[in-house]
């Protein structure tokens, strides 16, 4: 992808899938605008790894995703330290597992927040960038869950299929245009969010961590592994790329044959 130059928003990109994506731009040539919950100074130091590795540009800038205030600074500060934005990928994201008569009222509310409306404000606001660029690239993460149902993902259910119909909609919005907006839907992949699912089966069965690994990720995807999260940042690039102008409104799996169930 010869995209060299061009401007990328990446939010949550200072761990896990997000920062696979700001590794996979960064080779690319691509400006990244890094963000997430951790401190400036922490926050600079992950820029400057990626100055140093590939001689990127980066900037970190954090915020709170559950205020739509945030947002907006951040879409602003970007768009005046940058000149606009090219590529924008929904990546930040938040999980809690309950059965929906116990499952915390907040946890839901702040999952909204995180996993939909803030995807709605970023698009919102950095798509009068894109039209004025004339070119643009949404990416959406999404995940299996926004294809199936599973018990105790009510909140997480509820916000990825409501994202994978934010990018339908908005890829016809803008399906007479050179900007594309798509969705990419992984399946179990070892990342801190996962991470934190193993910690809390591992403790509550009694079991070590590789036995809770097991039953939540082998067990669960056909192809008896996680996803590497450089192969989803490889799909994120190709949709990003002019190769996938076409590619409008999709929902991507990659998930080690788990849809295919
Ligand atoms: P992760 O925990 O490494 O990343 C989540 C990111 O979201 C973090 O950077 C975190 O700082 C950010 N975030 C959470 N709450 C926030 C808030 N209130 N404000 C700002 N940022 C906030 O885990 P990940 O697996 O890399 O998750 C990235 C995306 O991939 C998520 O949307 C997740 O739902 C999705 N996903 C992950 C998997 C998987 O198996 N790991 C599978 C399907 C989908």
């Amino acid at each position: 992808m010869d995209h060299a130059g061009k401007v990328a928003i990446i939010t949550g990109s200072t761990s896990g899938i997000g920062l696979a994506i700001a590794h996979a731009f960064a080779k690319s040539g691509i400006k990244l605008a890094i963000h997430g919950l951790l401190s400036p100074a922490e926050g600079e130091a992950l820029c400057g790894d990626l100055r140093r590795q590939y001689g990127a540009t980066a900037r970190y800038y954090g915020a709170d995703l559950r205020d739509p205030e945030a947002i907006a600074r951040t879409v602003q500060s970007v768009t005046d330290d940058f000149g606009g934005i090219d590529i924008l990928v929904n990546n930040a994201g938040m999980q809690h597992v309950s059965p929906i008569e116990s499952f915390s009222p907040n946890a839901w509310n702040d999952m909204i927040a995180v996993n939909l409306s803030a995807p709605f404000h970023a698009i919102r606001l950095c798509l009068p960038s894109m039209r004025s660029r004339g070119w643009g690239r949404i990416v959406n993460i999404a995940s299996i869950s926004g294809l199936r149902g599973r018990a105790g993902k009510s909140a997480y259910n509820a916000t990825k299929h409501g994202l994978i119909g934010l990018t339908k909609s908005v890829a016809i919005e803008t399906a007479d245009t050179p900007i594309t907006c798509n969705a990419i839907c992984p399946g179990w992949a070892l990342t801190p969010i996962v991470q934190k699912q193993i910690d809390a089966l591992a403790e509550r069965e009694s079991i070590d961590q590789q036995s809770a690994a097991h039953r939540l990720i082998s067990l669960r995807q056909p192809s008896g592994k996680p996803v590497k999260i450089a192969h989803l940042a490889a799909m994120v690039v190709f949709l990003c790329s002019d190769e996938a102008e076409e590619v409008r409104g999709a929902a991507w799996t990659m998930d080690g044959g788990t849809t295919a169930l």
